[in-house]
């Protein structure tokens, strides 16, 4: 037998066919007179979140969109900030808001996130459209966990019936995930840093998804031979080195097919912002594949 045996899920490939689906529908939008624009809010001077920022302007504007950034000093106040993202919700050029989290200590990001017009949150984090999510009818689907749906979709795996097992359970990547594979017939298994015994959940699992951000948590015997394996830690080595929660190397061994990372569900979830601002622009102007 073939010992690395794993199919190799290639999120850049996947995210290049799906940015360029989207510059297409953006052009048609141009001939409309519409071009499309997203908004970026990022308070403070963390280094990683500017260069998340930069990536995120620099993907709209491959894909013909304006791209607008926003940075505020650290000390900024609530109310100050609040008044930015009331302005950004009256500006009708500015079609999906996205606010850089983390936020400073001192800044309540709840609060902060629901300033923001549901029909804008283009992260899909807002409470109205976290419920629209639980409630089966989707408004707008937060990126990581819609990537991974499209990366599924892509490699055709049968997700009716199918076993699912979570782990992780945070708003914007576990509990979604979990509620977008429900609502694809998926039996779901959420696990989080109380789980008892994770192996015995996870060694369940025909489609297994982790989103911990502890790398190696995920060891190739606790994972069904014959899985699919989505990894979306993103964990930095002390030698620099930039890996997931999974052993790449054992689950290989064991699974079907396997994100890797980096070039898994990261470039997924920019395509994906891409696709919710898109999808924002057109319901905006009530026009929809324009
Ligand atoms: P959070 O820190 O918000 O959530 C982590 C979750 O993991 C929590 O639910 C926590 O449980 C759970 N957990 C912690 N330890 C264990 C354990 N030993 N066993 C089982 N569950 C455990 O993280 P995020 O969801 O924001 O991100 C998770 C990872 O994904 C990070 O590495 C992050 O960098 C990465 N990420 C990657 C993205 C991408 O585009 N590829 C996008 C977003 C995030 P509890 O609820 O009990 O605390």
């Amino acid at each position: 037998m073939n010992e690395s045996s794993a199919r190799r899920i290639d999120g850049r490939a996947l995210a290049e066919q799906v940015r360029a689906e989207v510059a297409q529908e953006v052009l048609k939008l141009k001939q409309h007179g519409i071009t499309p624009g997203l908004t970026v809010v990022i308070v403070g001077d963390d280094p990683a979140s500017h260069i998340y920022v930069r990536n995120k302007a620099i993907a709209c504007e491959k894909a013909g969109m304006n791209s607008q950034v926003i940075r505020l000093q650290a000390d900024i106040s609530q109310e100050t900030l609040m008044e930015h993202i009331q302005a950004l919700n009256d500006d009708p050029a500015v079609n999906g808001i996205l606010v850089q989290l983390p936020l400073p200590q001192h800044l309540d990001s709840q609060a902060v996130i629901a300033a923001i017009d549901p029909n804008k949150d283009v992260d899909g984090f807002h409470v109205l459209n976290a419920g629209q999510l639980m409630v089966g009818a989707p408004l707008y689907k937060p990126c990581t966990p819609y990537g991974i749906m499209r990366m599924l979709e892509h490699e055709q795996v049968q997700l009716w019936g199918a076993e699912a097992v979570v782990v992780g359970a945070s708003n914007i990547v576990g509990k979604p995930i979990a509620m977008l594979l429900l609502a694809a017939g998926a039996t779901i298994t959420i696990c989080n840093s109380k789980t008892r015994d994770l192996a015995a959940h996870t060694r369940r699992a025909d489609i297994l998804v982790s989103a911990v951000g502890r790398p190696n948590m995920i060891s190739g015997d606790m994972i069904k031979p014959g899985a699919v394996v989505i990894d979306v830690g993103i964990n930095r080595l002390a030698d620099g080195r930039l890996v997931g929660d999974v052993n790449y190397a054992e689950a290989e061994k064991v699974a079907a097919a396997i994100t890797p990372v980096p070039g898994g569900v990261g470039p997924m979830t920019i395509a994906m912002l891409l696709v919710n601002t898109l999808e924002a622009t057109q319901r905006q102007h009530s026009l929809h594949n324009a």
